[in-house]
């Protein structure tokens, strides 16, 4: 197959080359069932074997310990913006969250309909360039929970080290870094995740629930939007979206080829370090971003000169797409997701280097 582009999209990703050919490959027939997959019921074996299998690697790979449910939801991280408050809050007990970005604003809009909430720290005085620092003495021990988005896909910055919130549990959306690294669940109660960003398309949303805390849900919520709705099942609740998880499953045992989350975890660093490296190589790329808070999964700049379409342009000559900022933040951002390969990275790092020989003069006095 004839890769056409080097996709650099913050969402929906790129998707491995190999898991793009299974896919394909299995549309038609599957398992020479005479099915499409895309035509498979969601009560059939051939379904219930894809959602065990995914289900398991999920587990394997991140290390799930026993206390935690895995679940495959729809409604995207969005929608874990209004379930996550509407199962866990306690009633009249205040929600600390952590505010470094857009995803996290419109999660503390939905957490507000439910529960009265406290900003802990913010980052926003700072344009969201930099990480808070805050310790266990800034949070509440009575909190029903801490809300936090692991990393923040739009301004390019990510906790690198999670805050000891003593016993109160965090609540995280990781949707733009999940299996990009280990985790310690000890820390955690409640984590979700878009799958289109690096686990794959739209459609699935993964959800890993501390059981405990998925029983906390009060019986007004309606049926589906209650975690404890989907605890304790093999099968589905109601009709999932089969062809996701089927190509969720395919990026999952892609990514135990990869040597799981930790090797992963070294070619995301490498990828990270070559493309930081051309933007501080250079006086033509500007990055604002704290250096110790920098994303290695969106790795966002400006251009000096205000030169950012002329560089999208470039790049597009050169097949590298999905690289301008969010409307946001502006700039550009480059998103290098686990599919994103080295050899995508490799041309990059051409057109970075190029461009900077090519425009450094006119601008950089
Ligand atoms: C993309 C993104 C979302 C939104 O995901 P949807 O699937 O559109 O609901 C939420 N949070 C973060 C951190 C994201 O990167």
């Amino acid at each position: 197959m004839d890769k056409k582009m080097y996709n650099f999209s913050a969402g929906p990703g790129a998707l491995p080359d190999t898991v793009l050919q299974e896919a394909h490959r299995q549309l038609l027939n599957y398992q020479s069932s005479g099915l499409s997959i895309l035509e498979m019921g969601h009560r059939t074996q051939l379904f219930e074997d894809i959602y065990a299998e995914a289900r398991d690697l999920i587990r394997k790979l991140l290390k799930i310990p026993d206390t935690f449910e895995v679940l495959l939801l729809q409604g995207g991280a969005t929608l874990q913006f209004s379930m996550a408050p509407l199962n866990l809050a306690i009633e009249g007990k205040v929600v600390d969250v952590l505010h470094t970005g857009y995803w996290s604003g419109k999660a503390i809009a939905d957490i507000k309909r439910v529960s009265p909430v406290r900003i802990v720290a913010s980052s926003e005085d700072s344009g969201h360039c930099l990480i808070p620092k805050v310790s266990q003495g800034n949070f509440n021990p009575d909190a029903p929970y801490v809300y936090l988005t692991s990393n923040n896909t739009i301004y390019g910055t990510q906790w690198h080290i999670f805050p000891d919130t003593g016993d109160v549990p965090i609540v995280a959306d990781m949707t733009s870094d999940i299996f990009s690294k280990p985790l310690d669940f000890s820390k955690f109660g409640v984590i979700f995740a878009s799958a289109q960003k690096n686990v794959g398309i739209a459609g699935v949303t993964l959800v890993i629930v501390r059981r405990d805390l998925a029983e906390r849900c009060p019986e007004h919520v309606g049926t589906l939007l209650q975690y404890r709705t989907h605890l304790n099942r093999n099968t589905v609740y109601n009709t999932a979206p089969v062809f996701g998880i089927y190509v969720m499953l395919l990026v999952l045992r892609w990514m135990k080829e990869q040597g799981g989350v930790e090797g992963l975890m070294k070619i995301n660093a490498e990828k990270a370090k070559r493309v930081y490296a051309a933007v501080d190589r250079h006086e033509i790329y500007l990055s604002r971003v704290n250096p110790e808070d920098r994303s290695e999964m969106n790795v966002c700049f400006f251009i000096q000169g205000g030169l950012e379409q002329r560089f999208i342009e470039e790049a597009l000559k050169r097949k590298i797409i999905g690289i301008t900022g969010h409307s946001e933040a502006g700039g550009i951002r480059v998103s290098l997701y686990n599919p994103v390969t080295l050899e995508a990275v490799d041309a990059l790092e051409e057109l970075m280097e190029d461009f900077a020989l090519c425009y450094s003069s006119f601008v950089v006095q």
